[in-house]
């Protein structure tokens, strides 16, 4: 019986342990489906951090948001749909009623067309549960050519999509 009990208990252990994914790493891709580099998501206590090393975009400033469809089609992206709001907010960081959960700190390219830099997504996990990443239609990461005014409907007036990547589990 003992024995029993602990084959149980450990078999409820690996099967959490499996269940629960930690990092995801997306591979963003431009307007011409060329990889631009890595986004690095891992699950943290306070959200999911992003772990972005990119090369080849227009220098400046960039919206950067989790968009709620798991489809990448260059060169519009416009298959990775609305930006993440499972719980029907307004777009903005800096809006009253706001924000996405999928709405995010603007990008700073560099002169060189890099970017170094970690954001934080406080309000979204990588599980299927409330706020998680793997929904059924899936989830991206979208790149905008310009930048979130963080108040503008539906999307801080950002203008089109220059780079997209998709959110899956390894
Ligand atoms: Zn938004």
């Amino acid at each position: 019986m003992r024995q029993m009990i602990i084959c149980v208990v450990l078999f409820l252990l690996s099967g959490c342990m499996e269940e629960k994914v930690k990092n995801v790493d997306v591979n963003m891709i431009n307007e011409d489906s060329d990889s631009i580099g890595t986004i690095k998501m891992s699950q943290q206590p306070e959200g999911v951090k992003l772990d972005i090393d990119l090369k080849g975009l227009p220098p400046g400033e960039h919206a950067i948001h989790i968009h709620d469809k798991g489809t990448c089609e260059p060169p519009t992206f416009q298959s990775a749909g609305e930006h993440f709001n499972p719980e029907g907010k307004e777009h903005g960081l800096l809006h009253p009623e706001g924000a996405h959960a999928g709405d995010l700190p603007n990008l700073i390219v560099k002169e060189d067309g890099t970017v170094e830099v970690q954001l934080m997504a406080p309000n979204v996990n990588l599980s299927e549960e409330k706020n998680g990443l793997f929904t059924k239609n899936g989830t991206s990461i979208v790149i905008h050519e310009g930048k979130d005014d963080g108040m503008s409907q539906p999307a801080g007036n950002a203008g089109k999509r220059i780079a997209c990547g998709v959110i899956k589990k390894r």
